[in-house]
């Protein structure tokens, strides 16, 4: 994947998961609650979870059941 300076920048809120070291972006659900997402289907200017575009890590995540302890 592409990095330029800008994309990097509007990333900065990307972590690694804890389990399985991929990359995710924390978003907020409807219920205010934190959702970690694939950063790959979350674009620059997405804040709040959309099930209808971003994929949860915890549906892709190889060591889920880790990540929920
Ligand atoms: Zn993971």
């Amino acid at each position: 994947m592409k990095v330029d300076w800008m994309s990097q920048r509007e990333h900065e809120h990307i972590t690694q998961c804890r389990a399985c070291g991929a990359d995710v972006v924390f978003l907020r659900t409807k219920k205010m609650k934190l959702m970690p997402v694939d950063a790959a289907t979350v674009a620059h200017d997405d804040y709040q979870f959309d099930d209808t575009k971003h994929v949860s890590h915890f549906a892709t995540c190889p060591h889920a059941d880790q990540y929920r302890r």
